[in-house]
């Protein structure tokens, strides 16, 4: 809770604000402008272009902005590292039945935190910020981005119950330049 405060105050600060209440007020206040403009009325649950795209949560990708598409046109499932797990595999299967997704596209990117540190540093770092015992605490680290990429799509094209011909890649989205790089 404690770095949740001084994440949200990080943020407060570079929107002029000071407390959470007025956080969201600020968020309020943008959505009433989207509101207002807001014209997605009668948009199908289903994916428009029958796409999911398993990505990474890091703020640098905005998904459909990258894919140059709408609202309605695609799913979006995203974690840490933009990585397969079963949850997210149930997610898929679901989709690929159910929400018209028959292309599946796993894209990490480059920069990743969770392809570029060690579980032990991670480890470390948390129980040095927050002063708690991580010990028992196992976040999933990447250790080789490319190779865990063409691992999740094996993984995910030998599941026997996605839906037959649904398509699996796997990218790398470049931060720096925003190209989309088709790895498998
Ligand atoms: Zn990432």
């Amino acid at each position: 809770m404690k770095n949740d405060g001084q994440e949200q105050n990080a943020t407060c600060v570079r929107w002029g604000l000071s407390t959470m209440t007025s956080f969201t007020d600020q968020l309020s206040d943008s959505n009433d402008a989207y509101v207002k403009s807001f014209d997605a009325h009668d948009v199908p649950g289903r994916a428009g272009v029958h796409l999911l795209l398993l990505t990474c949560m890091d703020s640098r990708i905005v998904p459909h902005a990258v894919l140059g598409l709408e609202v309605g046109d695609m799913k979006v499932i995203r974690n840490a590292g933009a990585q397969l797990n079963p949850e997210v595999e149930r997610d898929i299967v679901l989709g690929s039945y159910l929400l018209d997704c028959d292309n599946i596209v796993i894209m990490a990117h480059t920069r990743c935190a969770m392809a570029s540190l060690s579980i032990a540093d991670v480890k470390e770092t948390l129980a040095r910020l927050s002063g708690l015992d991580f010990s028992t605490f196992e976040p999933r680290m990447i250790e080789n981005q490319e190779e865990k990429l063409r691992r999740d799509v094996a993984t995910l094209l030998a599941n026997p119950l996605l839906k037959n011909d649904v398509k699996v890649q796997g990218a790398i989205y470049d931060v720096d330049s925003g190209k989309v790089n088709w790895i498998c």
